[in-house]
């Protein structure tokens, strides 16, 4: 394409200058790595020039086999964006600075990087850093932990232009839903709105430790809100856990949310209530995990 654009511009006399400037960068484009931990997604924009990766895993083994995925393509990854503070997506963090020295952590509100910070002072606290000792938060008596403050950039504003040309638009939730605060990417070039974990694909949604029956209501308020602000684009969603599919995602998960209320609502104890999500939803994975945190969190023993 360029070329044509080239020769015509030769045929008309024409100065190419202007022109390449204009046509520098390939539209962006994405390619999905699905963890197998969580089944949580990596997403890696290019244009053909450079790399921005959202969102790394919950495990360095699995940031490991990301970064390779990266390396294959020869290009400079510049970003490492975290669309919200839960460790499942930015464990890897560590791992993929160690091998892209040049990228940079970045988030969309200060809010996000109080959640990372938070959340990995908590596991800190309970032991459950002791897997990915490199994550533990460098203090006075850890010198050697990570260094969230200086490491985790706020973006200024709501773009991230890729080098070399394109745009990420950005826009950060921070009505309490799935978490505290939340990031939702929309990518004009390829129609997708990758909406983090506001959306599970055919995954149980996370409703345990802290998503309480308020921060559910948003989660549903918002899900109606996509509908509705998406209805004429109709773009592919590429959810935070699952496939990535299209807008008829935000009904199901709507569906899911009111009848996880009504059966959490109704259940005499929390094993009738696994048994009523999983008899509904017999296909979801992370049953194990994601639903029985669910549960565990609001029926009571
Ligand atoms: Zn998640």
């Amino acid at each position: 394409m360029r070329k044509l654009i080239s020769n015509i511009a030769l045929v008309a006399g024409l100065s190419l200058a202007p022109l390449s400037v204009a046509l520098a960068a390939d539209p962006i484009s994405v390619d999905v790595f699905k963890g197998e931990v969580a089944t949580v997604n990596s997403y890696i924009f290019s244009n053909g020039e450079s790399l921005v990766v959202m969102d790394v895993q919950r495990a360095t083994s699995e940031a490991k086999k990301l970064a390779e995925v990266i390396k294959a393509k020869d290009l400079p990854l510049t970003h490492i964006l975290v669309s919200h503070g839960h460790p499942d997506h930015y464990i890897g963090m560590d791992w993929l600075l160690k091998e892209f020295p040049d990228a940079k952590v970045v988030v969309g509100s200060k809010g996000i990087k109080k959640d990372i910070i938070g959340f990995s002072t908590y596991m800190e606290s309970i032991g459950w850093l002791d897997q990915e000792p490199t994550l533990k938060p460098k203090s006075e008596t850890n010198p050697e932990g990570f260094d969230y403050e200086a490491n985790v950039h706020v973006l200024d504003g709501d773009k991230l232009e890729l080098e070399g040309g394109g745009t990420l638009t950005l826009q950060v939730h921070s009505e309490p839903t799935e978490s505290e605060n939340l990031t939702t990417i929309y990518v004009e070039d390829i129609n997708g709105l990758f909406t983090a974990d506001f959306g599970y694909n055919k995954v149980h949604l996370w409703m345990g430790a802290g998503v309480t029956d308020a921060h559910i209501d948003n989660w549903r308020a918002q899900l109606v809100e996509f509908q509705d602000e998406y209805e004429d684009e109709s773009p592919t969603v590429y959810p935070g856990h699952g496939d990535p599919t299209d807008m008829a995602l935000f009904a199901e998960l709507i569906q899911y949310i009111d009848d996880f209320k009504r059966v959490t609502a109704n259940a005499t104890s929390r094993e009738e209530a696994m048994a009523e999500m999983e008899k509904l939803y017999p296909e979801y994975g992370e049953a194990g995990f994601l639903l029985k945190n669910s549960v565990d969190f609001h029926v009571a023993e």
